[in-house]
């Protein structure tokens, strides 16, 4: 028996902040604004997961005015929801991610974002796929504001 889900996540890009996705800092002058560490790749997974296990969101499971979640590693918050899985039953078959960020150009970070999320989702790294786009210099990804993530998750029987 397989579940299927979908996650999406947005983060306002601003100076002075750090820039991480998938666990993996990015060099930039510009980071993701957010209470946890802003991770929106990890954010999208997760969510992807909650949704496969019709258990609501990452804001239901880790509220954004809870103080332990303050610059919370959120492949932290990745990891709990993958214990959750593991309660109900299953056990990640494979994940598919867009990354969507005007710059810098995120393809030397890709292998490494694809090891971390594959060690936290305890999966084979060929079972984790990220893709990195641009917004070809339209709306909030291609003026450099934001950056966007996009998950897909299937589940199957632990
Ligand atoms: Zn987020």
């Amino acid at each position: 028996m397989f579940r299927i889900g979908i996650g999406h996540d947005t983060h306002r890009l601003a100076r002075g902040r750090p820039l991480i996705l998938g666990g993996v800092r990015i060099e930039s002058e510009r980071g993701a604004e957010g209470h946890s560490d802003a991770d929106a790749l990890s954010h999208a997974i997760t969510d992807a997961i909650l949704g496969a296990l019709c258990e609501g969101d990452i804001g239901t499971h880790f509220p954004d005015h809870d103080p332990r979640w303050k610059d919370a590693d959120s492949l932290q918050l990745l990891a709990r929801v993958v214990w959750l899985a593991k309660q109900s039953g299953f056990k990640v078959v494979n994940v598919d991610a867009n990354v969507s960020l005007e710059g810098p150009r995120l393809r030397p970070y890709i292998q490494e974002m694809r090891e971390k999320l594959a060690h936290v989702l305890s999966v084979d790294g060929a079972c984790v796929s990220v893709k990195a786009k641009t917004g070809e210099g339209l709306d909030a990804v291609g003026e450099g504001r934001a950056v966007v993530a996009q998950a897909i998750v299937l589940l199957g029987r632990a």
